[in-house]
């Protein structure tokens, strides 16, 4: 049997930048933007060209998408004036992209007190608005906001303004529960009697999560007919959140009645990438992840001893609904010493790195990290440092130098011209080879400074450190045992654009953050093999 296609359709870069406390930069949208097309969604929606600098940024160099289409978002035409009269639509329509998605009214009561607009104008803006995407060569797609409780108040006229769309040339009617209230249920009722009413419609799902069920609403609308889901990784958006495509993704493509009936743009191998893609995003917005999410969260697989946890070495299908590797995800065990084993075997593995279980340097790199994790230290994101740790348990890793001591000034000054300025100044003395130097540098701040003191001059290693550079740092300030430490991480990247992260944990911010740089300058230097 031939399965039936369902298109995946992500907003995150644009619902998703909704959120409370959420604040992308052109780079971090592109660096999603990426991870999604690489998880095999078929829409990447950028945002709202000439809505705000940052979309119109990232339009303006729009990222190099393999398979998904680059979509933008917009408004359909404003009434009363025409298509060439709207700046706000010629943005959305120049922007350059594969695709269009307009957003228009569908409820009366919106048209009536929103708009202030006889009801047929917003039907003649909805139709020229399309037919202006389709002629600029654009796939033109209709979002349909409060599509489900305009459906319920006037049936006709939300009937009316889709149709309009869908004859005026929409590739998609996508239906939008905007306020996120409704039941799955009535969603699905709804999406029948659409398309009864319009055979042949191609209907897509836009859902909300204020009643905690946008998932549930939008596989619902896939079971009635729909065959675009939008939703955002992690589930992230304004208020309550949007449908959580990290959990729909999963149960299309694992679950019944799905995974029968359709398939995805995403392949199964894609689909095991899909942890580390919630996780990227958790990075990005330096955020905890949420540990108990379906699928992807650090607990989703984690059994806790006993019983439960000697059935599961016998048959993992006893306590899991899923094998955690078809979502990229782990098992934890997290109290038998023999799983822990196999999950740190696995790990180092992961790092390249061979382990053999009976090894003593294994167990004791085992006790090594959880000690390291009850003080602060997470390895999840910090793949570097996971890195140097293990190989240095298996004596891999050379003393390339040795840090006698550092010194880090800031000084808030008057400077020449009258202007408050703040200077950072970082002194470092290290050993190599048993000689000592003496580094001297400033930088924007105590972190910067004291990244180009260390590297300043570090003897034979200067030269494989020239193409190393500091592309992130992020502070969190956690609670471990009983003491509020801080917990540093790092992201460096080399001349060939390989990013690693390390991490440093101290009570003091600059020496958690020395203690990350210094594990980066290592692991740059043993990756490129530089003799000691
Ligand atoms: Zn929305």
């Amino acid at each position: 049997m031939t399965k039936e296609r369902l298109f995946i359709y992500d907003v995150t870069l644009r619902d998703g930048a909704q959120t409370q406390g959420v604040d992308f930069s052109v780079a971090d949208k592109q660096q999603i933007a990426l991870a999604l097309d690489a998880l095999g969604v078929d829409y990447v929606e950028g945002g709202w060209p000439g809505a705000n600098p940052t979309d119109t940024d990232f339009f303006a160099d729009r990222p190099a998408l393999g398979k998904a289409k680059f979509a933008a978002f917009g408004m359909t035409k404003r009434a009363g004036r025409s298509i060439s009269n709207d700046p706000g639509f010629a943005a959305v329509l120049n922007a350059p992209c594969d695709a269009v998605c307009l957003v228009g009214k569908t409820w009366d009561f919106q048209v009536d007190v929103a708009l202030e607009i006889p009801r047929s104008e917003n039907l003649e803006s909805i139709t020229q608005s399309i037919v202006a995407v389709k002629e600029k060569g654009r796939e033109p797609l209709f979002d349909a906001e409060h599509f489900f409780d305009g459906y319920k108040a006037n049936p006709e006229y939300a009937l009316e303004c889709i149709k309009a769309a869908w004859e005026a040339g929409a590739q998609w009617v996508v239906l939008c529960d905007t306020n996120g209230g409704s039941m799955p249920n009535d969603v699905h009722e709804i999406v029948c009697e659409v398309l009864e009413e319009l055979p042949g419609i191609r209907l897509g799902i836009h859902a909300h999560n204020d009643t905690e069920q946008a998932v549930a609403v939008s596989l619902e609308a896939v079971r009635a007919g729909a065959r675009q889901v939008q939703g955002t990784l992690n589930g992230l958006g304004e208020r309550c959140g949007n449908a959580n495509l990290c959990s729909i993704i999963p149960s299309l493509m694992l679950k019944e009645p799905f995974a029968s009936r359709f398939e995805t743009g995403i392949s199964t191998d894609q689909l095991k990438t899909l942890t580390r893609a919630s996780r990227m995003l958790d990075e990005i917005l330096n955020r905890a992840s949420g540990r108990h999410a379906a699928y992807v969260g650090p607990s989703a697989f984690a059994h806790k001893g006993g019983l439960h946890s000697s059935a599961m070495l016998k048959d993992t299908r006893t306590y899991e609904h899923v094998p955690p590797e078809s979502v990229g995800n782990r098992r934890k065990i997290l109290v038998s010493d023999q799983a822990g084993r196999s999950n740190l075997l696995a790990r180092l593995a992961d790092a390249g790195i061979d382990g053999d279980a009976k090894d003593p340097r294994i167990s004791k790199l085992l006790e090594d990290i959880k000690q390291r994790e009850y003080l602060g230290y997470t390895y999840d994101g910090a793949e570097a440092s996971f890195e140097l740790l293990a190989r240095r348990a298996l004596g891999e890793v050379p003393d390339y130098f040795e840090v006698d001591s550092f010194r880090v000034i800031v000084e808030r000054r008057h400077n020449a011209l009258g202007e408050l300025t703040t200077v950072s100044e970082a002194t470092v003395r290290v050993r190599v080879d048993g000689e000592s130097y003496y580094n001297v540098d400033v930088g924007h701040g105590p972190v910067d400074a004291l990244s180009s003191a260390l590297r300043k001059d570090l003897g034979k290693y200067s030269s494989y450190l020239s193409d190393l550079k500091l592309t992130d740092y992020k502070v969190r300030i956690l609670t471990a045992g009983t003491e509020a430490i801080t917990r540093v991480m790092v992201e460096s990247k080399d001349g060939n654009g390989v990013r690693f992260s390390t991490v440093g944990v101290s009570e003091n911010i600059v020496d958690a953050s020395f203690e990350a740089l210094v594990d980066a300058i290592y692991l740059k230097l043993l990756r490129d093999g530089a003799k000691p």
